[in-house]
């Protein structure tokens, strides 16, 4: 009975497996079909959820300014996609289009480097976002690849500006990079490449003791983001669709607005409790936060040399004394953290002790 049964299920599975065979010549590959896949994200795409999650993202948007820099554009057009559909400049402009109405339904004001296709120097993006006055600076690229037999390589990156333990590195800029870089690899199913663990890259990796124009020259926290690669055989596909840019452009705004909803520690000097009596020079700054600060974090820098400072926790303020400085100019910078690691927003002075 039991060999009956086997021998039965054997010439099912056998008939099984000969019906569904595909004829070789049928057989298709990545290369020769038009495959564009991506998901819908539904709170993008319903348009309650929409609403829901702009009214939502509202409370920590409201008031925020962003400067946009869509790369490329006018003269610069050479970076074109393998199967000539895509230029780079035109995408990261849409993207950024749409990432403008998404900040602005959200109640941000948002400043561009340029809102058409038109030539901009990097010399003049830096300027622009640095007399802008806006809280932060995003620059939207696309990547690629010069060996055009790479054209299988895909990810997703968000730079900041040199690494870790340089004076020029910045802790929140390192934390936005990495709100954005997570929400917009996961919206677009593009992961973050396995040259980091979460997908941000330091710019001193493309250029070493240099980095990125921008990112060295504008004095605003700034972040460079490569959405992915035109040069990919797959990604070009999808690329081409307005539909899949405004999606990228859902990505980066969710990174933007849970970076925002997290929230960080914001500094401000204190004008009337700082004071200068006879030759002692005391200065009050605030730390506003709604988390406990990380007393183990904070760190007080007098040109670039760690100082002496007393915190008071239950008021949150940071006493400096610098009765011991010389006369001469300073450059006092501030660096702390709350308890959930999220980094204050720079805070850096310049001062002239006489
Ligand atoms: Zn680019």
């Amino acid at each position: 009975m039991r060999n009956e049964i086997f021998i039965l299920l054997t010439i099912i599975l056998i008939t099984g497996c000969a019906s569904s065979k595909i004829p070789e010549k049928e057989l298709i590959t990545f290369d020769d079909i038009q495959c564009a896949y991506y998901e819908k994200p539904e709170d993008l795409f319903d348009s309650v959820l929409y609403s829901k999650s702009i009214t939502e993202y509202s409370e920590f948007l409201i008031g925020k300014k962003i400067f946009l820099d869509p790369g490329h554009g006018g003269q610069d057009r050479k970076n074109i996609s393998p199967n000539g559909k895509v230029v780079e400049a035109d995408i990261n402009l849409i993207v950024a289009k749409y990432l403008t109405g998404f900040l602005e339904h959200a109640g941000a004001e948002v400043e561009l480097s340029r809102a058409s296709d038109e030539t901009v120097s990097l010399e003049d993006r830096a300027l622009l976002a640095n007399k802008s006055k806006t809280d932060f600076f995003i620059s939207i690229h696309h990547n690629s690849t010069e060996d055009t037999t790479r054209n299988w390589v895909n990810y997703t990156a968000a730079f900041y500006h040199a690494n870790p333990g340089d004076y020029e590195y910045d802790y929140f800029e390192h934390s936005l990079a990495r709100y954005i870089q997570r929400d917009l690899s996961y919206t677009l199913r593009n992961s973050g490449g396995l040259g980091s663990f979460d997908g941000t890259y330091s710019d001193y990796l493309i250029k070493p003791n240099e980095g990125f124009y921008v990112l060295r020259e504008v004095k605003i926290p700034a972040v460079l983001i490569e959405c992915s690669f035109f040069t990919s055989r797959l990604e070009q596909q999808r690329l081409q669709i307005e539909e899949f840019n405004k999606i990228e452009a859902w990505g980066i705004f969710k990174g933007i607005a849970n970076f925002l909803k997290t929230g960080y520690p914001l500094l401000t000097l204190n004008q009337v409790r700082s004071v200068k009596i006879n030759d002692n020079l005391k200065l009050i700054v605030d730390v506003d936060s709604k988390k406990n600060i990380n007393t183990n974090s904070i760190k007080v820098l007098l040109n670039k040399d760690e100082i002496n400072y007393i915190f008071d926790e239950k008021n949150k303020s940071l006493e400096i004394n610098l009765n011991d400085a010389a006369p001469g100019k300073y450059e006092l910078r501030i660096i702390l953290s709350d308890e959930e690691n999220m980094f204050n927003y720079p805070f850096t002075r310049q001062i002239i002790i006489k």
